[in-house]
């Protein structure tokens, strides 16, 4: 029997997968994988792939498929994930989600869950175009929702400066849903098949979602995968 834990966080962009795939790194020691924090430092570092994922990102669309899952088999392997990881923005579609049952079969693993973060996209607009994090620490904060307790200072790290996504504007968000729905959708189906889908509310307040997901956590079977 494994201790492992291997889940995958499935839902639009803005569903909250970020925040919760960094409470399951707290709570169980799993790495926090996220394909598009990856392509970010590549197009921060200039690398080839950053150039080349640079304006794609910018335009709301899917870097190839070939790049991703280059880039997520090798991620895969490092010393953090011996306990296990939780992809937040992988696989986002069919050939990405086929590409990574064929890297878990060679390596001798199974998905635990993936769960999925339902929610409403007009919601989602709203929660996206005012999403802003910390420069220094990367607290995520929200203009209308959830802004710093003092105006212009980092609760957490005490920090002035803070950042917003390139591709955090209305027109990018509703390019990124329209991805979501045409590419990233069509997955569901193929982990309900294998009995691994699980759906949480993602339009409740935080705290409830980590709830969900962890009861979810809680009713899986020893070697996982088993509702
Ligand atoms: P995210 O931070 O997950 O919202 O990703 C930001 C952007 O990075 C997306 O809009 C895509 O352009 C790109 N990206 C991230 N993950 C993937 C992936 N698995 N496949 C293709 N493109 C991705």
């Amino acid at each position: 029997m494994s201790a492992r834990l291997d889940l995958i966080l499935l839902g639009p962009p803005g569903a909250g997968k970020g925040t919760q795939a960094k409470r399951l790194q707290d709570h169980h020691g799993i790495a926090q994988i996220s394909t598009g924090d990856m392509l970010r430092a590549e197009v921060a570092a200039g690398s080839p792939i950053g150039r080349e994922a640079k304006a794609i990102m910018e335009s709301g669309g899917l870097v190839p498929d070939a790049v991703i899952i280059t880039m997520l088999g090798e991620r895969i392997t490092r010393p953090d994930c011996a306990r296990g990881f939780i992809l937040d923005g992988f696989p986002r579609t069919v050939p990405q989600a086929q590409a990574l049952d064929r890297l878990l079969e060679e390596k001798g693993l199974s998905l635990s869950a993936v769960i999925e973060l339902a929610v409403d996209d007009a919601a989602l607009i709203e929660r996206i175009a005012g999403r802003f994090t910390c420069a220094k620490c990367g607290a995520g904060y929200h203009d209308r929702f959830h802004p710093p307790r003092v105006a212009g200072v980092c609760d957490a790290c005490g920090g002035h400066e803070f950042v917003r996504r390139a591709d955090d504007n209305r027109e990018t968000v509703t390019a990124r849903l329209a991805a979501y729905h045409r590419q990233t959708a069509p997955i569901l189906p193929h982990y309900a098949a294998q009995g691994r889908l699980f759906r949480v509310d993602g339009m409740a307040e935080i705290d409830e979602v980590t709830r969900q997901v962890e009861a979810v956590l809680a009713g899986l079977g020893p070697s996982g995968g088993s509702r």
